[in-house]
């Protein structure tokens, strides 16, 4: 038994606030009020520089300059301002998009409304283990192409893309390279030159920030336009009134995270191999879905047959153990995830998975318990299995 302990294995969703983080939040969601805008007076000016330092640290974290960077309200936002605000703003040069089935919905919803204003969207699909080939990039490029989406690392199976490379062709085909790194930035040192990308989003929640804040990198010289319209901040081209300590705290944590990627990932490595090794060898009918290899340090993604994976969290939230099954943005629905479709698995087998992510806080003995509560749990829920009581095993 833990004796009542949580054991959160979500990282993917949202990560804990760090307490270093909150403190240097606070004093903006008390005394230090101000507004930004405000900068003939004192409490204004404050407001304002507490946000520039955090440009400073977003700029810093992902080799970029401070007037790169932009500060949204979320992941979600950042992306469908490189998307939207870039697409329509550039549709006299073409109307044609590139990406790939196994995006965030973050990515493609925004571009399936393109498509209903005219833009027309190749999805391009991944290979098994969820990387997308650069040659399938280079060959659907045309004329009309504009814009290449394709996300840094998946939420849901963890799988790497190779940005860098898909950055080369978009540089020497003269296209524009938008990349989700929402999930990369804390395991995965980012060099926003070194990779070619000319927007990269951010979401603070998903690093040991707060929720309700993210970032946009914008290469000067590209113009993404603007999603947002009314007063000037963000020079401009993102308006409404920032949210400072949500900006502050966005600035104090990917200070920590760019810092140790290197550190958290090899320690995550170890317990997410442990995690993957274990799962295997002691569970039957179990396959890992994502990379063997180019996958995110903290990720583990399983599907187990003849169970439901609604089932399976429920029972291990019982057990004390948080857990997904895949994107929190559709559980909820009995929808298998777009993500284990668009890897080729059958909906039988997509509706028995398990997302387990792992971070900071996770320790080996979470994974010893995670690993007998999962063999126990798996093992019950079989024998109420119609399908694996048939004996089709
Ligand atoms: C969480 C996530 C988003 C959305 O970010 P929010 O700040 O939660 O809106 C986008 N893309 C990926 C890959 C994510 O994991």
């Amino acid at each position: 038994m833990n004796d009542g302990r949580r054991i959160y294995l979500d990282h993917a969703a949202t990560s804990p606030l760090k307490s270093e983080v909150l403190d240097v939040m606070m004093p903006y969601l008390t005394e230090n009020f101000g507004n930004p805008s405000a900068e003939f007076y004192k409490e204004g000016r404050d407001a304002k520089i507490a946000v520039e330092t955090a440009r400073e640290h977003v700029a810093q974290a992902i080799g970029a300059s401070v007037k790169e960077i932009y500060f949204t309200a979320s992941g979600t936002e950042s992306d469908n301002w490189a998307i939207c605000g870039f697409a329509r703003l550039n549709k006299h040069k073409g109307n044609h998009i590139i990406t790939c089935s196994i995006e965030h919905h973050a990515v493609l919803h925004p571009c399936q409304q393109l498509e209903k204003e005219g833009f027309s969207v190749t999805y391009l699909k991944p290979d098994k283990f969820g990387r997308v080939s650069p040659n399938d990039i280079a060959a659907a490029i045309n004329e009309q192409t504009i814009l290449i989406s394709i996300m840094f690392a998946n939420n849901e199976i963890g799988t790497i893309q190779p940005i860098a490379e898909i950055g080369a062709i978009a540089r020497a085909r003269n296209i524009a390279f938008h990349t989700d790194a929402v999930q990369a930035i804390d395991t995965i040192p980012i060099d926003v030159d070194k990779l070619g990308v000319d927007t990269l989003s951010l979401s603070a929640h998903k690093f040991g920030g707060p929720k309700g804040v993210g970032a946009l990198y914008i290469r000067s010289g590209t113009n993404a336009g603007s999603i947002m319209f009314g007063g000037a901040q963000e020079r401009g081209r993102r308006a409404g009134t920032e949210n400072v300590a949500g900006i502050v705290g966005l600035g104090a944590a990917i200070e920590i995270a760019a810092e140790n990627a290197a550190t958290k990932a090899d320690k995550l490595k170890i317990l997410r191999d442990k995690l993957i090794d274990r799962v295997l060898a002691e569970i039957p009918e179990v396959i890992l879905n994502g990379h063997p290899t180019e996958r995110l340090a903290g990720n583990t993604n399983f599907c187990f047959r003849y169970i439901e994976g609604e089932g399976l969290l429920l029972m291990l939230d019982m057990k004390g153990i948080a857990a997904s099954s895949g994107s929190a943005c559709t559980s909820g629905s009995l929808d298998p995830s777009h993500v284990l479709l668009g890897i080729g698995l059958e909906h039988e087998i997509a509706h028995g998975s398990l997302r387990l992510s792992l971070g900071e806080e996770t320790t080996p003995q979470d994974i010893d318990y995670t690993v007998e509560v999962l063999k126990e749990t798996v093992e019950r829920l079989r024998l109420m299995s119609p399908l694996y009581n048939k004996g089709e095993i």
